[in-house]
C-alpha cells in the first residue's frame, strides 16, 4: 500500500486545497481504514465550504456521507473483514451520557467527539479512518445488488427516517414537504410509503419540483406562488396533517405552521441559523391542538432502517444522483451545488 493519498482539505471559509496527505492508520485496535468509492456532496459540505463551521478545526478533510472497501481492520474488530463493501454513518452515540440513556442517541453529548468530517478527518479523500465507535455500531456490508453511490445514502435517509418517525404519518394523512433538495425528496418517499394520501412539494427551483414528482409527490407548489393558500385549497380549506419543513429559514418555518391543520404536526427538520427567532399565534397552537416538533441528526436503528430502506427499494435514491465528478473538482462540484440545478453529486475518486 502508497503511503499517501488524494484529499481535499478545508482551510477556511471559501478555500479548500487538493492535497497529497498521509494515508490514515489505525489509533485503536477497533478502528476500521475504507478505501473511497463513492462520496455524495451535502448541503452541509456547501455550508462548511462557504462559511466554516464551529466544529470544524481546519485544516480537516471534510465530507461525510460515503462508501468504499475495507482496507485494513485493528485486532479487536469484529464481523468484518479486509476486501468487504461497506457504509458508515458519520457519528456513533456514547451510550453512557444522559441523553443516550433517555434513549435520545441522536443527541449524545459525545457526538463531536468522533464526528466524520468535523472533528475528524471526512471522506473527501481516498481511504478514510472510521474510529472504533462507529464501526461497532453504525457500519454495515453492503448488500451485492446496491451499488456504493447508492448506500453512500444511508447517513443521510437515517437522518430523515427519524424525521418521519417522529412525523407519525398516518393512513390517508394530507403531508407538506417543504424544500424539495435530497433531504425533501426522501421525505417524500417515506410520506408515501407511509400511506400518505397527498404528498405535496414546495420550493423555489423549478428543476427540483419536476424532481418531486419523479420519485412520487402528488402536487408540487412553487414557493412563490402563496403556498399556504395553495395547501389549504388542496386540503379542502383545512390545511396538512403533517408539514415537515427542509429549508431550515424563519420565515418558511412560519409558512410551515400556517398550513398545518387542526390537530396537525409540523416538523421543523431544516436548521435554522443560530438565534433567529419566529413567531407563532398561540392563540392557534392551544385551540387547534397544534404538535410543532424539532428533530435532529440520526440514531443507530435509524442508520439500520435506512440502509435496508435503500437495500429493499422502498426508498429509491439512484434519481437523487444527477451527476459524477472525480475527487479534484469538489469545489466545482459544491458550486454547482449551489446553483440549485443538480440533488446530489457522486464524487468518484
Ligand atoms: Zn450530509
Ligand atoms: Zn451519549
Amino acid at each position: 500500500m502508497e503511503k499517501t493519498m488524494k484529499a481535499i482539505r478545508f482551510y477556511e471559509p471559501g478555500v479548500i486545497k487538493l492535497e497529497d496527505v498521509d494515508i490514515p492508520v489505525l489509533e485503536h485496535e477497533g478502528d476500521v481504514i475504507v478505501k473511497t468509492k463513492a462520496i455524495l456532496t451535502c448541503g452541509t459540505d456547501l455550508k462548511v465550504y462557504k462559511r466554516g463551521h464551529p466544529k470544524v478545526k481546519p485544516p480537516l478533510t471534510f465530507g461525510h456521507e460515503f462508501s468504499g472497501i475495507i482496507e485494513v481492520v485493528g485486532k479487536n474488530v469484529r464481523n468484518f473483514k479486509r476486501g468487504m463493501r461497506v457504509v458508515a454513518a458519520n457519528s456513533a452515540p456514547c451510550n453512557e451520557c444522559y441523553s443516550c440513556k433517555k434513549g435520545k442517541q441522536n443527541l449524545c453529548e459525545e457526538l463531536d467527539e468522533t464526528l466524520i468530517g468535523f472533528s475528524v478527518d471526512g471522506a473527501y479523500a481516498e481511504y478514510i479512518r472510521i474510529p472504533e465507535r462507529i464501526a461497532r455500531q453504525n457500519m454495515y456490508e453492503i448488500p451485492d445488488h446496491v451499488s456504493f453511490q447508492e448506500a453512500a445514502f444511508t447517513e443521510p435517509l437515517a437522518c430523515v427516517v427519524n424525521g418521519n418517525e417522529i412525523a407519525d404519518i398516518n393512513l390517508t394523512d394530507n403531508v407538506v414537504v417543504i424544500g424539495a433538495g435530497p433531504i425533501g425528496l426522501l421525505h417524500i418517499q417515506l410520506a408515501r410509503a407511509r400511506g400518505a394520501k397527498n404528498v405535496i412539494a414546495i420550493d423555489l427551483i423549478e428543476y427540483r419540483l419536476q424532481k418531486a414528482l419523479e420519485v412520487g409527490a402528488h402536487h408540487v407548489i412553487n414557493a412563490k406562488t402563496d403556498p399556504v393558500g395553495k395547501v389549504k385549497k388542496i386540503t379542502d380549506g383545512r390545511g396538512a396533517d403533517i408539514v415537515i419543513e427542509c429549508v431550515g429559514l424563519p420565515q418558511t418555518w412560519e409558512n410551515a405552521i400556517a398550513m398545518t391543520g387542526k390537530a396537525g404536526t409540523t416538523i421543523l427538520f431544516g436548521g435554522a441559523a443560530p438565534g433567529t427567532k419566529i413567531s407563532v399565534d398561540t392563540h392557534r397552537i392551544h385551540y387547534e391542538d397544534l404538535t410543532i416538533k424539532g428533530i435532529f441528526h440520526h440514531t443507530p436503528a435509524c442508520v439500520k432502517r435506512a440502509l435496508d430502506l435503500i437495500s429493499s427499494g422502498i426508498v429509491k435514491v439512484k434519481p437523487l444522483i444527477t451527476k459524477e465528478m472525480p475527487l479534484n473538482q469538489v469545489s466545482d462540484a459544491l458550486e454547482l451545488l449551489q446553483k440549485g440545478e443538480n440533488i446530489k453529486i457522486a464524487i468518484i475518486p
